[in-house]
């Protein structure tokens, strides 16, 4: 059983998160709005990965959305991410 996490603790990753990654989407790299910023799992929870710092990246709800899904498109954004780490 993974530890739950409280909605305090989510807000206040949420604000690290968004700090961390200087308000911008870490998928395509443009800015977005904290009210509109999802939390992209690195590693998916279905393949074990946490909640946390490590594992979480602000990303775009479109952004986060298109990437679960069919990854047939080949957007300039997803290849902008390549070797950037
Ligand atoms: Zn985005």
């Amino acid at each position: 059983m993974a530890h739950s996490v409280n909605s305090t603790q989510k807000r206040i990753l949420r604000l690290k998160v968004y700090a961390r990654d200087g308000g911008r989407c870490r998928l395509c790299l443009q800015p977005v709005a904290f009210d509109a910023m999802t939390l992209d799992h690195v590693i998916p929870k279905s393949s074990g990965g946490g909640f946390d710092m490590g594992n979480i990246r602000a990303a775009h709800w479109e952004c986060n959305t298109e990437r679960g899904s069919a990854a047939t498109k080949q957007s300039p954004a997803r290849l902008a991410l390549v070797g950037k780490g």
